[in-house]
C-alpha cells in the first residue's frame, strides 16, 4: 500500500517507520492499534479530523468475545457506570401474537446474552486509551508513513480498498435503520425485545442511561420511504407510532434523543488480504443489524489478526501474504455464515403472504421448544 499522498518539495516530511499502518480510527481500527501495540509492535493509526455534529445515538449489542477483547485492551472496565447494560433475556416476537421465541442467559448458562453498550462512550474511551498507548502514534493522511503491513479499517466506504482494486459485492436492502434513545414507564428487567413485523424489524435494547432500568436503545429497520416518513413525524407522533408497533408491551415509551438513520446493506470484499495489506471490520464485510453482529464480527477480526501476527514464525515478515491468509481463512467462514443467517431471517420475515406468515410463526414457536437448537443459536451469537 502506498503511504500518504505525495507532496511537493516544500511539504516533504521525514518518513516515519512503523510495523503496522492502521487506516481508520473507528472502533475496529482503534482496537487493532491497541492490540498490536500491546504485542510490542509500533503502530501508526491514521485518523480523520473530528467532525462536528450530533453524537452517535446507537448502542451496540456486544457479545462475550467482544467484551473479553475490550477488557484485555483495558477499555471495558474503564467505561463509566451506565455505559453498558447486561441482557439477561431476549424476547423475539413474530407477527402473530402467539408466535415468539425466548432466550435466557440463565437457561444458556451464561452471565449475559449480550451487553448493550453506548457507541459514543465506547468510541471516546478507545480514543483515550490510544492517546496513552506508548507504541501508537496518531497520524493524518498527510503524514509520510512507512510500514510493513497496512491494515484497512476504514468502514464500508473504504477508499483505500477501492484504490487497491478490491471488489465489494453489495446488496442494498432498500431499508434504513432508525436509531434513538427512549425511556419507558416500565422497568426493562434486562430484557431485549425484538418484533419481526413484515417488512420492518424493531428492537428495544435495555439500557440504563438516562434513567437506570427504564431506558432503551431503539433500532427500527424499515423500507426507506416508511423510515423517512417516521423521521418526519414530530416527537409525539413518533412515540405514538412506537406504541402502536410494540403494542405497549414495553410500557409507555418516550423519545429522549435525536433520531438518526442508516441505510442498510449486506456486502463482502472480494479479497481480504494481499502482499502487505489486510482488511478488517466493515471494510471487509457488512451485515444487516437485525442480529446486532456487525461490530462483533469486526472485533473478532481484530482478535484473530493480533493472534495470527503474535504467533507467526520469527522469520516471517508482517506483510507476508501467506501469514495474512491464515487470518482470512479463519474469518471468512464465520462472517459468511452470519451474513447468511441475517439475510435469511430478513428474507423470511419480509414476505407478507399469509401462508409464509403462518409458516414462520409456527417455526418460531417450534424453535422455542427446542432447547439444543436455541443453545446452538445463542453460542453462535455469543462467539461470532
Ligand atoms: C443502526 C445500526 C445498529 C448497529 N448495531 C450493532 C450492534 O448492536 N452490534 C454490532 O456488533 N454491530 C452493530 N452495527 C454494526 C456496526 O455499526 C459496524 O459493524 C461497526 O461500526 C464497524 O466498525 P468499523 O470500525 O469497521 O467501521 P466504521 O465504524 O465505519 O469506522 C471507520 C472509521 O474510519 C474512518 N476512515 C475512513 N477512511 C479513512 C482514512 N483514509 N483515514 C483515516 N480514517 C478513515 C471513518 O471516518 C470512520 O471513523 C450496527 C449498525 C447500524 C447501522
Amino acid at each position: 500500500m502506498p503511504a500518504g499522498p505525495a507532496g511537493g518539495l516544500s511539504t516533504i516530511q521525514p518518513m516515519n517507520e512503523f510495523d503496522v499502518h492502521v487506516l481508520g480510527a473507528g472502533i475496529v481500527g482503534r482496537s487493532l492499534a491497541l492490540g498490536l501495540a500491546r504485542a510490542g509492535l509500533r503502530v501508526a493509526l491514521q485518523a480523520e479530523p473530528a467532525r462536528a455534529g450530533a453524537e452517535d445515538v446507537r448502542a451496540y449489542a456486544l457479545n462475550a468475545a467482544s467484551v473479553e477483547l475490550l477488557r484485555g485492551l483495558k477499555v471495558w472496565d474503564a467505561l463509566p457506570a451506565g455505559a453498558a447494560t447486561a441482557v439477561l433475556d431476549m424476547h423475539v416476537q413474530g407477527d402473530a401474537h402467539a408466535s415468539a421465541i425466548d432466550f435466557s442467559a440463565w437457561q444458556q448458562r451464561v452471565s449475559a446474552l449480550a451487553w448493550i453498550t453506548d457507541a459514543a462512550v465506547l468510541e471516546r474511551e478507545l480514543a483515550s486509551a490510544v492517546r496513552f498507548a506508548p507504541h501508537v502514534t496518531v497520524v493524518d493522511a498527510a503524514s509520510r508513513v512507512q510500514a510493513t503491513l497496512t491494515a484497512l479499517c476504514e468502514g464500508k466506504a473504504s477508499a483505500s480498498r477501492e484504490a487497491l482494486g478490491v471488489g465489494f459485492e453489495r446488496h442494498d436492502y432498500g431499508h434504513q435503520a432508525i436509531a434513538a434513545r427512549l425511556t419507558s414507564s416500565r422497568g426493562h428487567q434486562g430484557i431485549a425485545r425484538q418484533w419481526f413485523r413484515a417488512p420492518d424489524v424493531l428492537a428495544l435494547l435495555p439500557f440504563d442511561t438516562p434513567q437506570p432500568e427504564h431506558s432503551y436503545a431503539l433500532v427500527w429497520s424499515l423500507p426507506n420511504e416508511r423510515a423517512q416518513a417516521l423521521l418526519a413525524l414530530d416527537r409525539a407522533a413518533f412515540e405514538q407510532a412506537l406504541m402502536q408497533a410494540t403494542g405497549g408491551e414495553a410500557g409507555e415509551l418516550q423519545l429522549v434523543s435525536e433520531r438518526a438513520a442508516w441505510p442498510l446493506m449486506q456486502a463482502k470484499a472480494s479479497a481480504w488480504c494481499g502482499p502487505g495489506w489486510v482488511l478488517l471490520g466493515d471494510a471487509a464485510h457488512v451485515v444487516h443489524p437485525l442480529a446486532g453482529q456487525g461490530l462483533n464480527l469486526g472485533l473478532a477480526d481484530v482478535a484473530a489478526l493480533v493472534r495470527v501476527i503474535t504467533q507467526r514464525e520469527p522469520w516471517r515478515a508482517l506483510g507476508d501474504e501467506r501469514l495474512l491468509r491464515r487470518y482470512a481463512r479463519e474469518r471468512i467462514a464465520p462472517t459468511w455464515a452470519m451474513g447468511q443467517v441475517t439475510d435469511g431471517l430478513l428474507g423470511l420475515f419480509s414476505h407478507e403472504a399469509p401462508a409464509l406468515r403462518e409458516l414462520r410463526n409456527r417455526g418460531l414457536s417450534l424453535v422455542n421448544r427446542l432447547s439444543p437448537l436455541k443453545r446452538w443459536l445463542t453460542t453462535r451469537a455469543l462467539d461470532s
